[in-house]
């Protein structure tokens, strides 16, 4: 054993080691969101801060930096081995790491954890002035987090982006995002003048919550999420979290009169944690076991959401089985009248219960607000009236509670600021790896419509989730599809599908 192999498996056994500890917040996060008593809130923000400090401690320990310059100076491996992508994002994160004072990781922690559970009540009240002390907290938290990262010019954003989106800039989103809403717009004016109207009251019948679970488990599992190795619980805010090699949680919410709510978002989850099972455990706390980034994750929830959950051919399989479970609400439903009603365009207030077309809307609105927040362009007080004036710009509709507004999604509250962007890069991410799959595997919807959904699992497990960080998300798409991110497939998906749908 020569020196830099006895420096590389010293590295790999530190990051295994943190990344084991990770973990352990990991389980105590879910609990938090799913069956913590409310009481145990604060209890809960200590046990958490005090883990991610520990897991600082470990990050950033001078070990690491020691071993990474050895490793640096000897090693000269191509960029497809895991070697080397292992330590490249070793370096990543470490550079980050050490650049974040231990006193403002567990402070951001603590606020998170704190910070969420107001937000629940304050939604829950419709009281944005309730949580907005928490968000000044946060915002003020991030731009120090920020700060302390380093950025170029004043895109102080690109240092929180850059945590989700290892290597993205706003930049670089912005040039997706303005093509890509034009047409997005365009697309749904078009919608809306078509004269087209499904009749969506089907999808509000009642649709009991024990069977909506039985149907939503059933689906995960045909798709090939294994619940043996996870499982399925409630959660305010639906999420997936992989603690490790056989252990994926996947949340999801019940409303008895809304059927897509938990059945799209049981999909959509479950889409993430087929990724996450998906990924070497051997390589379990490297870069090589991990998730590319958000955006390539959201690629693929989304796939399976929509690509394949709001397919025709899906209901083909899937229909006679629903009627069955549901014969109060469909047994008088043909199956194209419900597969109208599930991919049903306009605009609407909660992006995750948006369709497919106005979606990508929902997260620009986002990516501009939380910009100007970190900038210091506009002031959290100021939030709620920016956001419904946006939103009225975007939708031509305003939200008429805080709960429909700006208080519905968890993640500022979390302090994940800089993840939005990532849901619309998956989507163009997910339309370019579908027609990648399409041309090695032949029509998908046949397959689909067989119950056959293997071999696209198999594609996605050996084409993208077994490479882990092998490849950063740019350079995946890349080497998967032969071509860069573009928002052209997603826009020919689209328009293919809606104007058959809206006769346009
Ligand atoms: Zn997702």
């Amino acid at each position: 054993m020569n020196a830099s192999t006895k420096a590389y498996e010293e590295l790999v056994t530190r990051l295994k080691r943190t990344a084991l500890l990770g973990s352990c917040s990991a389980v105590l996060e879910w609990d938090e969101q799913t069956y913590l008593p409310r009481e145990g809130a604060e209890h809960r923000a200590n046990q958490l801060a005090l883990l991610a400090g520990m897991v600082h401690e470990q990050a950033t320990n001078p070990e690491i930096g020691n071993l990474l310059v050895e490793l640096e100076a000897n090693t000269s491996l191509g960029e497809a081995s895991p070697e080397m992508a292992n330590i490249r994002e070793a370096r990543h994160e470490y550079d980050r790491a050490t650049k974040l004072p231990r006193r403002l990781v567990e402070e951001l922690s603590r606020v998170a954890t704190l910070s969420q559970h107001a937000w629940v009540q304050a939604r829950k009240n419709n009281q944005f002035q309730d949580f907005l002390p928490w968000l000044e907290q946060m915002i003020d938290l991030k731009r120090e987090q920020a700060s302390a990262i380093g950025y170029q010019g004043n895109h102080a954003y690109d240092a929180l982006l850059d945590e989700y989106e290892p290597g993205a800039t706003s930049e670089m989103i912005e040039q997706a995002f303005i093509p890509l809403r034009n047409e997005l717009v365009s697309l749904v004016s078009a919608i809306k003048n078509s004269g087209v109207t499904p009749d969506i009251s089907l999808l509000t019948r009642k649709y009991p919550v024990e069977k909506q679970r039985e149907f939503s488990i059933s689906a995960a599992e045909a798709i090939g999420f294994d619940f043996a190795a996870g499982r399925l619980d409630i959660a305010a805010h639906p999420f997936c979290s992989g603690f490790g090699p056989g252990d994926c949680r996947l949340t999801t919410r019940y409303d008895e009169h809304h059927f897509p709510g938990a059945f799209f978002g049981t999909l959509h989850e479950a889409g993430h944690g087929i990724y996450e099972q998906g990924l070497c455990k051997e390589h379990f706390g490297t870069a090589m076991g991990s998730s590319t980034s958000l955006g390539i994750h959201e690629s693929q929830s989304r796939m399976w959401e929509n690509l394949v959950g709001r397919s025709r051919a899906f209901w083909d399989h899937f229909y006679q089985p629903a009627q069955k479970l549901f014969p109060e609400a469909l047994a008088s439903v043909n199956q194209e009248d419900f597969y109208r009603a599930i991919n049903d365009v306009r605009p609407t207030f909660i992006r995750v219960e948006a369709d497919e077309v106005t979606y990508n809307l929902h997260i620009m609105l986002r990516f501009e607000l939380e910009k100007s927040l970190i900038s210091g362009d506009l002031k959290p007080a100021d939030l709620e009236t920016a956001w419904n004036e946006k939103f009225v710009e975007y939708f031509g509709i305003a939200p008429e509670t805080s709960a429909n507004g700006c208080l519905q999604d968890v993640h500022w509250s979390a302090g994940l600021i800089g993840y939005f962007p990532t849901y619309a890069l998956g989507n163009m991410y997910a339309a370019q790896f579908f027609n990648a799959a399409e041309k090695e595997l032949g029509d998908i919807s046949k397959l689909i419509t067989n119950g056959d959904f293997a071999p696209l699992k198999e594609w996605l497990n050996q084409n993208i989730h077994r490479r882990g960080k092998l490849y950063r998300a740019n350079r995946l798409v890349e080497v998967v599809t032969g071509e860069a991110l573009s928002h052209g497939p997603l826009i020919d998906q689209l328009q293919n599908k809606y104007h058959e749908l809206y006769n346009l």
